[in-house]
């Protein structure tokens, strides 16, 4: 298969698995992670729309775990569950942050 070059939204922002106050933009990340979430997106097994999104990425390099915290990009949120940041939950008045 002949690998295509992706560029994803620069306005997809992520944050470390349980440091949601670290988000970063997309092209913040490491280069390794960027180039897993890459693949990610790109790896649409079977490509049903049911199919169940990913919860984080795990960077098959480094061993980091990222959260998609906000994205426009249709693939990413294809791909993705969403976790809104610390402003998010503050307006559900849900969780308390994790001390
Ligand atoms: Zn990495």
């Amino acid at each position: 298969m002949a690998r295509k070059r992706v560029a994803l939204r620069p306005d997809t922002t992520l944050a470390p698995a349980g440091r949601p106050e670290d988000e970063v933009y997309v092209r913040g990340l490491p280069v390794c992670c960027l180039g897993s979430l890459k693949e990610e997106v790109l790896a649409r097994r079977g490509g049903s729309p049911d199919e169940r999104r990913l919860l984080k990425l795990e960077c098959g390099f480094c061993g980091r775990e990222w959260v998609v915290t906000s994205s426009l990009d249709d693939r990413v949120l294809g791909r993705f569950v969403t976790h809104g940041g610390p402003r998010v939950a503050a307006q559900t008045g849900g969780k308390h942050p994790a001390a």
